[in-house]
């Protein structure tokens, strides 16, 4: 606990005059005040990220969890442009036709130097105060009408209609994701899960979807872990939405071959690793399929084929981070 706060944690103030007023007036003047505090915000809550316990002048407050400024602004908040069908950044992409020649190669530069601590500081204090930047005119990726798409959405196509990600795996964010599933800690579900909710929630087609489904975690890997990590963020975006969880599609290959192998080889191995035991629950539904990590997008294009195939009317995805790199498609 405490790992992600960046500032101290600030007592609330009471009223602590007592010569303005008697007393005992005073006195139970701040007692009142203290009353109210506690019941509006009870001593023991703090914030779901790092579990500083904060008010809401220096929290924010997500779908009745309380996320301090600190977690807030070292979160890498995706920000526009970004490809309107995976979601994925394409910040410093638009610039591929003025790049010097030594970041057309292989990874892009100016997209490196956009990741910079500061610079992501900025941004998501931008997010924190609702200022979205505007997507510009982008001249890297595919724009079909007025779409900006990226290469792979654009050349392989996606079985799901749309995927949102709370922000790019990466800082802060990488960090909470990864305690979350190889640590144990369970209890950073809830705030993931706010922030994911809050993302969905800014698309309609996604708000409005019938059933969550997670993406199934391998028998073995979920024996090994104890838990699906995916489940769990499923359940705090279905209960912030009001959108009923059903584990609609199961698993059949271990994944753990996937590492260190190519990029084709992966897509193949993922292909045919995931079915759907009862389609008729899926049969017409419009579908938001919740995991927490998007790399190269072929897990939730995989399971949004097999729910469409089941008879799933439409699938959306929602993550709690997307990979910013085309080339980090690696295992997480
Ligand atoms: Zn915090
Ligand atoms: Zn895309």
């Amino acid at each position: 606990m405490g790992k992600y706060a960046a500032n101290k944690a600030t007592e609330p103030g009471l009223p602590e005059d007592p010569m303005s007023v008697p007393a005992n007036i005073g006195h139970a003047l701040a007692l009142l005040g203290k009353k109210v505090f506690d019941f509006v915000f009870p001593e023991e809550e703090g914030c779901v990220l790092c579990g500083r316990v904060t008010d809401l002048r220096h929290a924010e407050e997500i779908f009745a969890a309380l996320i301090c400024h600190g977690c807030l602004s070292r979160i890498p908040f995706v920000q526009a442009p970004i490809c309107q069908v995976c979601g994925r950044p394409l910040r410093g992409r638009r610039g591929d036709v003025g790049l010097p020649e030594h970041s057309k190669a292989g990874v892009d530069i100016s997209l490196t130097q956009d990741m910079t601590p500061d610079t992501s500081l900025r941004m998501s204090q931008r997010q924190v105060e609702g200022v979205r930047i505007d997507t510009p005119g982008a001249s890297g990726p595919t724009e079909v009408s007025d779409k900006v798409v990226c290469r792979d959405c654009d050349i392989e196509g996606r079985f799901f209609l749309r995927a949102r990600a709370v922000g790019t795996y990466d800082g802060a964010l990488k960090e909470i994701i990864r305690e979350f599933k190889f640590y144990g800690r369970r209890d950073l579900a809830e705030g993931l899960g706010v922030l994911m909710a809050r993302e969905a929630y800014r698309e309609k087609s996604m708000r409005t979807c019938d059933i969550i489904v997670p993406v199934p975690l391998h028998p073995l890997r979920l024996a090994e872990r104890g838990y699906n990590q995916a489940e769990l963020l499923a359940k705090e975006v279905g209960a912030c939405l009001g959108i009923r969880v059903q584990d609609s599609v199961e698993r059949t290959v271990g994944p753990g071959e996937q590492n260190k192998v190519g990029r084709q080889l992966r897509r193949e191995l993922v292909r045919g690793a995931f079915y759907v035991p009862y389609p008729a629950k899926v049969a017409g539904k419009r579908v938001l399929l919740v995991d927490d990590v998007i790399t190269t997008g072929n897990t939730a294009n995989e399971s949004a084929r097999i729910l469409l195939r089941a008879g799933a009317a439409e699938v959306y995805v929602i993550t709690a981070a997307i990979s910013p790199f085309e080339q980090e498609w690696r295992m997480h």
